[in-house]
């Protein structure tokens, strides 16, 4: 089974530390932005009907800052041109500072069944310095209106000066407000953001500090009931993101809207993340890819090990050799051999040991064509 993203490129304001394609000065263009986006849906329908897909992914930018008709016009329209089974998994991101009562009803009449707060930090001081629009309150407000739901809520680790005890806190509000996921990633400060100068002064935690950080995470959450199955995604008992877990098994996927991604029949391909060229190749009848790319022979097993490693499931020999005709273990004898401290063998999968997790690009990369 595929699944479907679709980007919202709006938000209130910009946060400090943001390099996502989300354009708070724009959001007077929603009308526009989603009638174009419903269109593309559908003629690119025309051309996935043999594919079955059953996960809905509606992210951003801040999708709950629009209007709440734009999501459930999204979602009709989702349905009108995609065969969506019973039990589909439909996200939708949510800045815990644009949610109320009315936009939560409309969003569940829409069938969204999963929601993910973007909360990042317990702490009010830190969400203003990073331009975040919420507070703590705003975090506690929304949990309590999705009580009963299926939500994850974000945190990030690699802050101004924070601590293993900033990041309990953190996790403990999350953990206590009811979410069954939680999303804990560091900080990447990227050149052209506003924090990347405090990255440059030192005002931000070294890469140590920060790998500290993250094992007081894992371990803190696997004490209360939340797994690692993605380097930064951790939840309860059945609780994982379908949508993302086929990401990380290189399944297929259809981005709508600037900026979203797509991967079909070994194709990757993107779209602008300009707002006014996606519109305008919209309406003059094109699609708005700015890339595509075949991905083919020694490529597509690179990909399939750089995902499948992140995951705490690895890579399934059998699959392996089904999929690519040699087993990993004789394609690979002389890789296995250099990481042999790093990696775990047992059960048939091939897995980075758990203390190895936060630093696995460096193992993988010594798996790539
Ligand atoms: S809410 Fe998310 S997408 Fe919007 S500016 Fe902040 S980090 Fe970027």
């Amino acid at each position: 089974m595929a699944g479907i993203y679709v980007h919202v490129p709006f938000c209130m304001d910009k946060c400090t530390y943001c390099d996502f394609a989300s354009y708070p000065k724009e959001i007077g263009k929603a009308e526009v932005y989603f009638g174009c986006l419903y269109r593309e849906i559908k003629e690119r329908a025309a051309m996935l009907s043999g594919k079955s897909f059953d996960t809905v992914y509606i992210g951003g930018g801040t999708p709950s800052c629009v209007d709440a008709k734009y999501i459930s016009g999204t979602m009709k329209r989702i349905r009108e041109c995609f065969p969506l089974p019973n039990g589909a998994e439909i996200t939708v991101e949510i800045n815990p500072g644009t949610l109320d009562e009315r936009k939560l009803d409309v969003y569940r009449a829409a069938g969204i069944n999963r929601f993910s707060l973007g909360l990042q930090s317990a702490d009010d001081g830190m969400l203003r310095r990073l331009n975040r629009i919420h507070t703590l309150d705003d975090y506690l407000r929304c949990a309590r209106l999705l009580e009963g739901e299926n939500f994850n809520a974000d945190a990030l680790i690699g802050l101004f000066g924070q601590t293993a005890a900033d990041l309990e806190r953190t996790l403990s509000v999350i953990i206590g407000s009811g979410a069954s996921h939680i999303s804990m990633y560091a900080l990447r400060p990227e050149e052209g953001t506003p924090i990347y100068s405090d990255y440059l002064n030192g005002d931000l935690p070294d890469e140590d500090t920060v790998a500290d950080l993250y094992d007081f995470g894992v371990d803190f959450m696997r004490n209360r009931g939340f797994l690692r199955y993605e380097v930064s995604n951790f939840a309860r008992d059945g609780k994982r993101s379908r949508h993302n877990m086929n990401y990380w098994k290189r399944g297929e996927y259809i981005g709508f809207g600037a900026a979203a991604a797509s991967h079909i029949d070994n194709r990757r391909f993107i779209n602008t993340d300009v707002i006014d060229e996606y519109v305008s190749c919209i309406l003059n009848g094109y699609f708005a890819e700015a890339s595509s790319e075949l991905v083919e022979g020694d490529e597509i097993r690179s990909e399939y090990i750089m995902l499948t490693l992140r995951t705490e499931d690895g890579i399934d020999a059998e699959d392996y050799k089904k999929t690519f005709g040699t087993p990993f273990e004789v394609q690979f004898r002389r890789e296995l051999k250099n990481n042999a401290d790093y990696l775990d063998l047992s059960g048939g999968r091939i897995r980075i040991k758990p203390q190895y997790m936060f630093v696995q690009n460096s193992i993988i990369c010594d798996f790539l064509s």
